[in-house]
């Protein structure tokens, strides 16, 4: 049997995101109709300050899927359940787990968080921020191992994928708390609680789990509802 290359059992570990963001970036992503003079001072003011703290960070690794059943499949002794997964790897080896998060820098920037447009704002910051790291870690895949269109899947994204394998994942990246100061707990959710985890595998066509999720107005919504692909899935 040969043996995995090493860069391809590395843990690629990124903790100087590139991050730079505007008053009309944030303002733009929160979505408000009519922007009071005040509420755009306060934007200004948490821009500036973020932007001297913020350190999104994330780290990925290759993996090879081992095994596969109807509905689960083995990614490094590691086995997840989940049919969406285990279809939606028809045919793939190489996946990429990773963890990108907003940074502890900006969780814990003081501000009067009892304002409720400062903690607002805030909370955008800190979603552009993890949005950042995402994509660093997605185009740093796609120039690296040469792949094209990738797509991902979370553990709790859906319910045909228990959020508790949020641990498994989490084992197939080292000490994540570690390299970028993600911890999981016991519930396993992420703090930072901006923070993103999942896998990601190529594919033709863009896959959403938005495309399986039938909840109404859910303003995190990235791809409408599809009830023919979600019986295709059998989901
Ligand atoms: S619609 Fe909302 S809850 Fe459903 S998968 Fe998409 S982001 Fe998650």
């Amino acid at each position: 049997m040969s043996a995995t290359p090493e860069h391809e059992t590395a843990i690629h570990v990124f903790r100087k995101v590139d991050f730079k963001i505007t008053t009309e970036d944030v303002l733009r992503a929160m979505k408000i109709r009519k922007v009071a003079p005040s509420l755009e001072r306060t934007t200004a003011t948490l821009v500036e300050r973020a932007m001297e703290v913020a350190r999104p960070k994330a780290l990925c690794r290759v993996c090879y899927v081992e095994d596969r059943t109807e509905d689960s499949v083995t990614i490094e002794d590691q086995e997840f359940t989940s049919r969406v997964l285990r279809q939606n790897l028809d045919g793939i080896q190489r996946v990429f787990p990773f963890v990108a998060t907003c940074g502890i820098e900006l969780e814990q920037l003081t501000v009067d968080r009892t304002d409720l447009m400062t903690a607002y704002c805030l909370d955008t910051i800190m979603m552009l921020a993890v949005q950042a790291a995402r994509r660093h870690v997605q185009h740093f895949l796609q120039d690296t191992y040469s792949v094209g269109q990738l797509s991902r899947m979370a553990p709790g994204s859906l319910q045909d994928w228990p959020l508790q394998e949020q641990g498994l994942l989490f084992d197939l990246l080292g000490d994540v708390q570690q390299q970028i100061g993600v911890q999981l707990t016991e519930r396993f959710l992420m703090i930072p609680i901006k923070s993103v985890s999942g896998i990601f595998f190529p594919t033709e066509i863009r896959f959403e789990s938005c495309q399986l999720c039938s909840r109404p107005n859910c303003p995190g919504r990235r791809a409408p509802y599809d009830a023919a692909l979600s019986a295709r899935y059998g989901v």
